[in-house]
């Protein structure tokens, strides 16, 4: 039953606490989620396989060191449901695609490996003999590797996303996209061009003893609750906070911690002191003002604002910037960021007072048509005050996937360094392909030209997290083979090559046992923290393999002669892998013995540590860009797409978006009133989403409108649903990334 209700104003409290036991509850019971989440990001226990934000250390660990969409997270993957071979015997490719996404998810772990064989409308069961047969065949059988893309998730541990690269390019291929494609690949560039690293340099600590804290284009109440605890944490220690956001949310404005008795009775913690409601695409235009700003507040009263020894030790291009930035456009910067001059001022003023400044953010900066020179604007106001190397200070970007940053360090990238290919190639005595791969755009874009003829996917839902999904399916559906290695069912097991495979894998909750004992695995969190995690639930099948033991097992059948490469050792002994890891990736030297500290280790960040830039120069640098902006005709709209709080990447929970005031629905486009008003249209009326980029246009039909105090001329609707209206050649300048915020639409009324 669709309802609709008033957003809220405050985020987590006991609401948080019964949704997660009652999640808990529904797919497991009460002993399993017992069990479950007492093991959940502790020391000896998993890592919880959602995002990517890092764990107190073990002293400061609570018993449930958990959030409400964590718990979520394992309950979908320890759930007790099955799919059982019955289950595909019952239903068509054609009658599984009327199924949705959430629908899918539903039915539980997938407990053997499902064959669709060429010519036929069913997936079979198959042994994992014949499965990888299949692989190999279609492999073996392309001329030219590169006709093969080899995608990647963020929830792939260290040791498989290490082993997968290494199978990947002893096969032939850089084709190695991977989920960060889509999501920080613009913070990654934009931070290693200007600091060195494209890694956040912000450890929670550092958070923690922020005076001025600046959460851009993030949702933490929904896509890193547990980040809620240390902004609480800062502010009790009396820091400010700003929240840039075109979205007024709840968890930056009042944080009920259920840690606390305050979070379960009280008032709760006001977080947010500013609330900057932004235009979309205006981010830019307003750290270009901050820049400003500072600069002039310098020349009114020198040595109060810059830190000019910092500048003058650390970074290049302060001239250029200073004097690019000297003269400001206010007109045009109020227009582009939907604020006024005087916000902005009450903005840069909590700048100067403070001595110590992070700035976080997510997707809504990275997915834009700027981003990477939106990041780089955000780093120059940093560098003005030397907000980069101290403690409370830097930039940080919050991942979204709980090792999306580590397989970037395993080597899942489509152009790494040759400094790391050169490591690989003399650790295992072979010749890596050194022509640069494809990313997950341009992996799109050959399905659109039906170029690709082996999709394989270790984990993830591609055929729902690209952008223009209806030219994505028609190429999915034009490969001789898809592979998924997957735990639940998703669209992607449904839109499949002429030929497919669904090989069942184990999850971070289920137990490990190889011949040579109980294994565990390794993650990076967000801030660089390398650490165990280990299931202990028993697997939802004895036949399921590790994601290690199916690459060990597919490249023993489809390489084995290439190189020195001891698969059969690796599958049985992970410890083996990370001796290599640690000869290969770096900041990962002894690996092993840097894990036997309880909590594991922190990797090493030259900026953060010790203010050194491994940039082109040496030094921390200053870009001088020119204000972009979004303009929109009349009777546009910009639109973001972002989750429901019911919602991990593309896998839906539920149809609940309780912070939101959202109930039984995920089609609905929120509005502001006033632009409902001017465009003649209601609350509860239904519309279609039409898109227009490059002269096409794509529709997204029969929307709910939801009046919400959305910022004016923006509007805002849920991944997957609409990514239907992004275009495969609208990607991010410098990052490639597709571009998700900012499409220009219009709502059509529907009757
Ligand atoms: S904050 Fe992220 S990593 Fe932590 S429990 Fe929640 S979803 Fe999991």
């Amino acid at each position: 039953m669709v309802d609709i209700e008033q957003p809220k104003k405050k985020a987590a409290g006991v609401p948080a606490v019964l949704s997660s036991f009652k999640f808990g509850f529904r797919e497991m019971g009460p002993a399993r989620t017992g069990k479950v989440f007492l093991k959940m990001n502790q020391d000896g226990g998993f890592d919880c396989p959602s995002c990517a934000w890092p764990d107190p250390d073990s002293k400061r660990k609570h018993a449930a060191e958990f959030c409400e969409n964590g718990a979520k997270a394992v309950a979908w993957e320890a759930t007790r449901k099955r799919v059982p071979r019955e289950f595909f015997a019952g239903h068509s490719i054609d009658e599984l695609n009327e199924i949705s996404e959430f629908e899918l998810g539903k039915l539980g772990r997938i407990t053997e490996p499902m064959l669709l064989r060429a010519g036929s409308d069913h997936y079979e069961p198959v042994g994992w003999e014949e499965a990888f047969q299949v692989v190999a065949r279609h492999l073996k059988a392309l001329v030219d590797p590169n006709d093969a893309v080899f995608y990647t998730s963020g929830r792939t541990s260290n040791e498989a996303a290490f082993l997968y690269q290494l199978f990947v390019r002893a096969y032939g291929t850089n084709n190695l996209p991977d989920c960060s494609n889509m999501c920080h690949e613009s913070s990654g560039t934009a931070l290693s061009r200007v600091i060195g690293s494209g890694k956040g340099a912000v450890t929670l600590e550092m958070l923690e003893e922020a005076e001025l804290i600046v959460v851009v284009g993030q949702n933490p109440g929904t896509n890193a609750p547990r980040m809620l605890s240390h902004l609480e944490i800062a502010k009790k220690h009396g820091a400010d906070i700003v929240s840039v956001n075109p979205l007024p949310e709840p968890g930056l404005m009042n944080f009920k911690n259920p840690q606390r008795p305050s979070g379960w009775v009280g008032k709760g913690t006001a977080l947010a002191d500013q609330h900057l409601q932004i235009r979309i695409g205006g981010d830019q235009a307003l750290f270009l003002a901050v820049g400003h700003l500072l600069l002039e507040a310098e020349a009114a009263a020198p040595g109060t604002v810059l830190d000019k020894r910092f500048i003058e030790q650390h970074t290049s291009g302060y001239e250029l910037y200073s004097k690019h930035n000297a003269e400001l456009d206010w007109p045009a910067v109020e227009q582009a960021s939907g604020l006024t001059r005087a916000e902005i001022e009450e903005f840069t003023q909590r700048f100067i007072k403070s001595k110590a400044t992070v700035i976080c953010w997510a997707m809504g900066l990275t997915q834009h048509r700027e981003a990477v020179a939106t990041i780089t604007e955000i780093v120059n106001v940093l560098l003005l005050q030397g907000n980069i190397g101290k403690p409370g200070a830097g930039p940080c970007p919050v991942r979204g996937h709980s090792n999306v940053q580590g397989d970037r360090s395993m080597g899942i990238w489509e152009k790494m360094p040759a400094a790391f290919l050169d490591r690989l190639d003399a650790e295992f005595a072979f010749t890596s392909p050194r022509e640069h791969g494809i990313d997950a755009a341009e992996t799109v874009q050959r399905l659109q030209r039906g170029e690709v003829r082996v999709f394989f996917a270790m984990g993830g839902n591609f055929a729902m997290a690209t952008p223009d999904t209806a030219v994505v399916h028609k190429g999915l559906r034009e490969c001789d083979l898809t592979v998924h290695i997957s735990t639940k069912l998703n669209r992607s097991h449904t839109v499949t090559g002429r030929e497919a495979l669904i090989l069942p894998t184990l999850g971070r909750t289920d137990h490990d046992q190889t011949a040579n004992g109980p294994q565990s695995v390794t993650v990076e969190d967000s801030q660089g923290a390398v650490h165990l995690s280990t299931g202990n639930l028993m697997p939802p099948a004895p036949e399921i393999k590790s994601e290690i033991g199916i690459v060990c097992g597919l490249a023993a059948l489809v390489v084995p002669e290439v190189g020195e490469i001891p698969w059969a050792d690796f599958a049985d002994d992970y410890s083996l892998i990370r001796h290599r890891i640690g000869r290969v990736a770096d900041g990962y030297e002894n690996m092993e013995n840097r894990l036997r500290v309880k909590g594991g280790f922190l990797l090493a960040h030259a900026a953060r540590d010790k203010r050194e830039f491994k940039t082109s120069d040496a030094k921390a640098q200053f870009s001088a860009n020119d204000l972009s902006w979004l303009p929109t005709s009349a009777g546009r709209l910009l639109l973001q797409t972002m989750r429901s709080h019911d919602q991990f990447n593309t896998t839906i929970y539920g149809l609940e978006d309780r912070y939101r005031g959202v109930h039984g629905t995920r089609e609905v486009v929120f509005v502001n009133p006033d632009d409902l008003a001017e465009l003649g249209l209601k609350d509860g009326q239904y519309v279609d989403i039409v898109s227009e980029f490059a002269g096409v246009e794509r529709r997204a039909s029969k929307f709910r409108l939801v009046s919400y105090p959305t910022a004016r001329g923006c509007v805002a609707a849920y991944y997957p649903e609409t990514n239907v209206l992004m275009a495969a050649d609208d990607v991010a300048k410098g990052s490639n990334t597709p571009v998700a915020k900012g499409l220009t639409v219009r709502l059509e009324p529907v009757s």
